[in-house]
């Protein structure tokens, strides 16, 4: 099957290749790629700045938001062939850390967890992927397309629900808030420089 893979550390380094089916211990649900979202972590990555191939390989698939249809899938898993699905990008670190045995790998605190797509995981850039039924989330079909907006839909949506709860922990309601994240600043074009 043919696949968008990258040399991590390696700038431009980004091939459409062949590559093998994805093998059965990378999950029991087997997916056909529907739609590949891109975002500026990808374009961190194919510039070489990050990025981590799965142990003991030298390429990773690139992709992390996902849409697919399922292919195969057990009996028991609680999905059916047909079912549209996203990928959960983040799982938790084999040790696990308190917060990852809790179920709340975002905030894992050793370090150790995994992300397709992007670190020690390949990620959904391929024509076809497998996943955990754990690490997969079933959209609704009517959205068609629209669906690959939901990894960046659910960080958002993450965003405001812990804003949220520390609204209501403090008595007195906090007054300002800090958003920052680690973007990295685009060197500038020749119409920006133009414009100033
Ligand atoms: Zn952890």
């Amino acid at each position: 099957m043919r696949a968008i893979t990258i040399q991590p550390s390696v700038p431009n380094s980004t091939q459409l290749q062949d590559v093998p089916d994805p093998p059965r211990h990378e999950g029991a649900i087997l997916v056909d790629t529907l739609a590949l979202g891109v975002c500026g972590t990808d374009h961190e990555i194919v510039a070489g700045h990050y990025g981590e191939a799965p142990p003991g390989h030298e390429r990773l698939v690139l992709g992390h938001e996902s849409l697919g249809r399922v292919r195969e899938a057990p009996k028991d898993s609680g999905f059916a062939i047909g079912d549209h699905i996203v990928g959960i990008v983040r799982q938790r670190d084999p040790v696990p850390c308190p917060a990852c045995a809790a179920g709340e790998w975002d905030m894992c605190r050793n370090g150790q967890y995994t992300e397709h797509g992007i670190k020690g995981l390949n990620g959904f850039g391929a024509e076809r992927f497998r996943i955990d039924p754990d690490y997969a989330v079933k959209v609704d079909k009517a959205l068609g397309i629209l669906g690959v907006l939901l990894e960046p839909t659910s960080v958002v949506a993450k965003a405001w629900d812990h804003t949220d709860r520390l609204w209501r922990l403090k008595a007195m309601p906090p007054k300002r808030l800090l958003v920052t994240g680690a973007v990295r600043p685009l060197p500038a074009t020749d119409a920006d420089r133009d414009r100033r």
